[in-house]
């Protein structure tokens, strides 16, 4: 199921569901799932609650199916995160070398054997449709990284696994993240916090797939367009530290709470590992896709 956040017609945000036949969106309020924002579903929905808004979904003669999203205003599917995005850093190996080209002191891991985490301030996140502003008072080199974002669905503390499979009823869902990036800012300063964390630098979108109509793990092909060219293309399963991996090692010593997004990493293809280093300038239209999931389209401004 696809579900999405929009803007309704008195300027409300809304969640929605996708019809999976007619591709219209019904209010999920409508189907007796009164909910504030999606991270009130998230947190309030249960397995069999998804299953029976699932069930709507197939369905085309429910009354709630009326909106066209072309006529609607798509948000982000969780426009203001609870917390911190977690990040991977450096987890796709082709782009761990690109990345080490550009400058090997600021992204050379310290032991392969462990993933890199960092964190990224994400005040408000835009949907598809909506700019990534340029910051050019403050950055020159500024750069994408389509992420697969994965959404938690419980509070999950000291999780052992006997098949990693299980992870999926962990996983409310999947969007799309472009991880914007401040090169200059994340080499300059030790830590990368402010080279990934201005204003506007975590669009996500366009929808939220569940988690159940994904194969776990997930095998999905991965894209970046720069103005319809071609930068970025991979899969999922290409991540040196999958998901399973991700999560249970982080809930060992933290509570990964209901909602948490976790953006797993960027393949090879970014501007700093261009020859010479190529940045996004405004105009640039940046296009991340991911199978199953759709594009999420944002132009720099
Ligand atoms: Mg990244």
């Amino acid at each position: 199921m696809r579900l999405v956040t929009y803007m309704d017609a008195d300027g409300r945000e809304t969640v929605g569901a996708v019809n999976r036949l007619n591709g219209k969106i019904g209010p999920i309020s409508e189907f007796g799932f009164p909910c504030t924002d999606m991270n009130d579903l998230i947190e309030r929905a249960s397995l069999r609650d998804l299953d029976d808004l699932e069930w709507h979904t197939a369905q085309t003669d429910h009354p709630a199916y009326r909106i066209d999203p072309a006529s609607v205003k798509i948000l982000a599917p969780i426009p203001v995160p609870r917390q911190d995005v977690i990040c991977l850093g450096l987890n796709y190996r082709a782009h761990s070398d690109e990345a080490a080209g550009y400058s090997r002191e600021a992204f050379t891991t310290k032991d392969p054997e462990y993933p890199v985490y960092f964190a990224k301030r994400a005040n408000y996140v835009q949907g598809s449709g909506e700019p990534i502003p340029a910051h050019e008072d403050v950055t020159q080199k500024l750069d994408y990284e389509c992420e697969l974002a994965v959404i938690l669905n419980r509070d999950i503390h000291k999780l052992h696994l006997d098949k990693p499979e299980k992870l999926r009823k962990y996983i409310f869902g999947y969007t799309i993240c472009n991880d914007v990036s401040a090169r200059d800012l994340q080499t300059r300063h030790t830590q990368w916090y402010l080279g990934k964390s201005l204003d506007g630098f975590t669009p996500m979108g366009p929808c939220i797939i569940t988690a159940k109509e994904v194969a776990y793990p997930p095998k999905l092909k991965l894209q970046t367009y720069v103005n319809g060219q071609l930068r970025q293309d991979s899969c999922t399963d290409q991540m040196i530290f999958d998901i399973n991996r991700i999560v249970t090692e982080l809930s060992q010593g933290m509570t990964l709470k209901a909602g948490t997004i976790i953006i797993t990493g960027t393949p090879k293809g970014v501007g700093m590992g261009m020859d010479p280093p190529t940045f996004l300038k405004k105009g640039d239209v940046v296009e991340c896709r991911i199978e199953e999931i759709g594009s999420l389209i944002n132009t720099v401004e």
